[in-house]
């Protein structure tokens, strides 16, 4: 059986941008408005001959503030019974948010790899941003970009190392 990643995260991080990457696919909606992608989605990657499934668990996040949390328990639970590895994502551009802190704890009791994923690091000079997010206490943090793929090789030597 392939292994399984469970991409979490809040709503406008860029989940989607990176499973679309990863999987090579635009099944996963991409979309400036938080929540818009509806579905949990299902997809196939590969890096260096070791193929993976993805799971997008953005679509379980709605647009109702009042929702998050219930929102993202699914999330997390999703992942506890799905997951191989998860790929926690968080926005380095906004900063460390009271939601993110709420997934960190959620995810504490993970006993498999947990990696933590600071999006929207587009350039090298950006790599400082994620100093903020040590605080979460996720050993394996890495400072990525989605949309331009810097530093995903890096990440994904380690997943498949970790698998
Ligand atoms: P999701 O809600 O977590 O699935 O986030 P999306 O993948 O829909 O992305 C939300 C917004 O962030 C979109 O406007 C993306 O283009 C943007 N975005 C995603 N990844 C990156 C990145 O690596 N760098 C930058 N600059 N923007 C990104
Ligand atoms: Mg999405």
């Amino acid at each position: 059986n392939e292994p399984v990643i469970v991409i979490v995260g809040r709503p406008n991080v860029g989940k989607s941008t990176l499973f679309n990457r990863l999987t090579r696919s635009k099944t996963s909606i991409v979309d400036d408005a938080p929540g818009v992608t509806r579905d949990r989605i299902y997809g196939e990657a590969e890096w260096n001959g070791k193929k993976f499934r993805v799971i997008d668990t953005g679509g379980l996040v709605p647009n109702s503030q009042d929702l998050f949390e219930a929102a993202i328990k699914e999330q997390v639970e999703i992942a506890f019974q799905e997951a191989d590895a998860i790929f926690f994502v968080v926005d380095g551009k906004s900063g460390l948010t009271p939601l993110d802190i709420e997934i960190a704890q959620n995810l504490r009791k993970f006993t498999k790899p947990n990696f933590l994923l600071v999006n929207k690091a587009d350039s090298p000079e950006l790599e400082i941003i994620k100093n903020d997010f040590y605080r979460l206490g996720i050993e394996k943090i890495y400072d990525i970009s989605a949309i331009n793929g810097r530093n995903l090789g890096d990440l994904l030597d380690d997943l498949i190392e970790s698998l």
